[in-house]
């Protein structure tokens, strides 16, 4: 069975999808000085070393309490993907990385783009990872608006939320913001 998580709904759970990348240390230390909730990182090596290049930041995530969630290690389409074995390897390349460099045992899931079909839903079954989505996409244009507030507010649910970010240049300036903005609701 696959456990369709929707986790720690009485607050809010902030998710940062594509890292590690040179920003990740400086929104690490933001979320440090400015949130005490739940965080994880959808880590991915996009398949250009990004997970090796950046191993310091990743050591930061965890050191600060915060979850690593597995985005694949290609980060590509479904359809380059041609059984549940050639998904599950994709897969197994984060896992093992966080297992051999952190001891690490990755819970998490999200698929990139939040597309699923039955290879990659069968492989996230056999590695028995929780499905994590979101309930609110902030994306770079939101979170430079100057009313990130009424949109934050209009879109949040009584029960909590996920909120989806990118780790990014954008998401690296303006998350103080956010986080400020957060505090206020
Ligand atoms: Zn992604």
């Amino acid at each position: 069975m696959i456990n369709l998580l929707l986790l720690f709904c009485l607050n809010v759970t902030i998710t940062i999808d594509d890292g590690p990348t040179k920003y990740t240390e400086n929104i690490v230390k933001t979320l440090n000085q400015s949130y005490n909730g739940n965080v994880i990182f959808f880590i991915t090596d996009r398949g250009v070393g990004q997970l090796n290049k950046y191993t310091n930041a990743i050591k930061e995530i965890l050191y600060s309490g915060y979850e690593i969630g597995n985005h694949t290690f290609n980060h590509t389409s479904l359809s380059n993907y041609s059984c549940i074995e050639s998904y599950k390897d994709d897969l197994l390349k984060v896992d093992n990385y966080m297992r051999q460099r952190f001891n690490y045992d990755i819970k998490y899931f999200r698929s990139p783009y939040g597309r699923m079909n039955n290879i990659s839903i069968m492989a996230v079954e056999e590695l028995d990872y929780n499905i994590v989505g979101w309930t609110l996409d902030i994306s770079d244009k939101m979170l430079q608006d100057s009313d990130l507030k009424s949109i934050i507010k209009n879109s949040s649910r009584n029960d909590g939320c996920i909120i989806l970010l990118h780790d990014n240049a954008c998401t690296s300036k303006y998350i103080e913001k956010l986080l400020n903005i957060l505090k206020t609701i």
